[in-house]
């Protein structure tokens, strides 16, 4: 079992045929062992016969005794690539600490730009945590909106207008204090759309935490507490009460970052994906603590600083691929995609 990979070079050594990529993927796919994605039965047996397609098996349900893949009903459904390519793409993206674009993947792996940019959202699809899947957040929950995107065109004389005054997409972030965060892409920053989904999100006994805008006012006073600080009074702490919200505002500039750096002219039909890819990072992390002496007049003081790295990229891959099955997309003939 390949319980590291250290780089795409790495993935051909230890994987030499396609057949030690799609011993990996099973492992992935079917942590507790192989099951039909079409019935969801444990019985099954593998089709060796000379017509048989590599890594094919049958369902042995007498209902169901439909043939299957690993990547049956997956994003990587009927696909004709090199699977150790999808291997590679998955670790392309986990790996690249403010995302990839479609043309530097086509580079690395050597496949056309529209293949890139197919594999680069079927596993955006894969980071999607719709379902749930993670927990609420809790304890000190910061939660914050902004408006995403580059700045207008120059254009001489004119002023642009900043943050509510335009019409950039709005998203929604909260971040909790243990490294967890929520992003989503709201139609507006008004207090009716945001409650619900802060509902959604937050556990009841969390302690909000915002800045002064009028719209947390209401749905503020479901949690245990509710504070802020007024940035446009230039307060960005109120020590006495932890209040702060530094770290939704670093969870935003990681959106900044991604969509004007790496994904820039991004249509609003995929944010949210985006959104999700850079979430699905700021999520798997994990910290590490430092503990060092430090001297000073008044003798040596410990002194502890934490560092949040990413948690080790195979462990990433098992997390996102044991949810695949049910993930299946499709494409269009525009070359476009369609989740059925
Ligand atoms: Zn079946």
């Amino acid at each position: 079992m390949i319980t590291e990979l250290k780089s795409v070079r790495d993935i051909w050594k230890k994987m030499p045929s396609e057949h030690h990529g799609r011993v990996f993927l099973e492992e992935m796919i079917w942590p507790t062992g192989r099951y039909c994605p079409h019935c969801g039965s444990v019985r099954s047996v593998a089709l060796r016969c000379q017509s048989a397609r590599a890594g094919l098996y049958q369902c042995s349900e007498h209902e169901c005794r439909r043939q299957f893949t690993v990547t049956t009903r997956t994003p990587m459904h009927s696909t004709k690539l090199d699977l150790r390519l999808w291997i590679a793409a998955i670790f392309l993206v986990l790996t690249s600490s403010k995302g990839i674009s479609s043309v530097v993947m086509s580079r690395i792996l050597g496949v056309n730009q529209k293949t890139a940019w197919k594999l680069g959202h079927a596993i955006r699809e894969l980071m999607d945590d719709r379902e749930g899947i993670a927990s609420q957040l809790g304890g000190i929950v910061e939660v914050d909106e902004s408006f995403v995107g580059g700045a207008p065109k120059f254009k001489k004389g004119v002023k642009n207008k900043r943050g509510r005054g335009t019409k950039k997409p709005i998203v929604l972030v909260a971040a909790d204090r243990n490294g967890q965060a929520k992003a989503t892409l709201v139609p507006n920053a008004q207090g009716a759309t945001l409650g619900p989904i802060m509902k959604e999100w937050m556990e009841p006994q969390s302690i909000l935490m915002t800045d002064g805008n009028r719209a947390y006012r209401k749905i503020g006073k479901t949690f245990a507490a509710h504070h802020t600080v007024n940035h446009g009074a230039r307060q960005y702490s109120r020590p006495s009460l932890g209040a702060h919200i530094n770290t939704v505002e670093a969870v935003n500039s990681q959106v900044q970052r991604a969509l004007v750096g790496v994904y820039h002219r991004l249509g609003r039909k995929h944010l949210q994906r985006y959104l999700d890819e850079i979430l699905w990072r700021w999520n798997h992390r994990q910290p590490a603590v430092k503990v060092r002496q430090k001297l000073t007049k008044s003798g040596a003081k410990t002194v502890t600083t934490t560092t949040w790295k990413p948690i080790p990229v195979v462990e990433q891959m098992r997390g996102l691929l044991c949810c695949a099955i049910g993930r299946q997309m499709r494409r269009t003939l525009e070359w476009g995609l369609t989740w059925p």
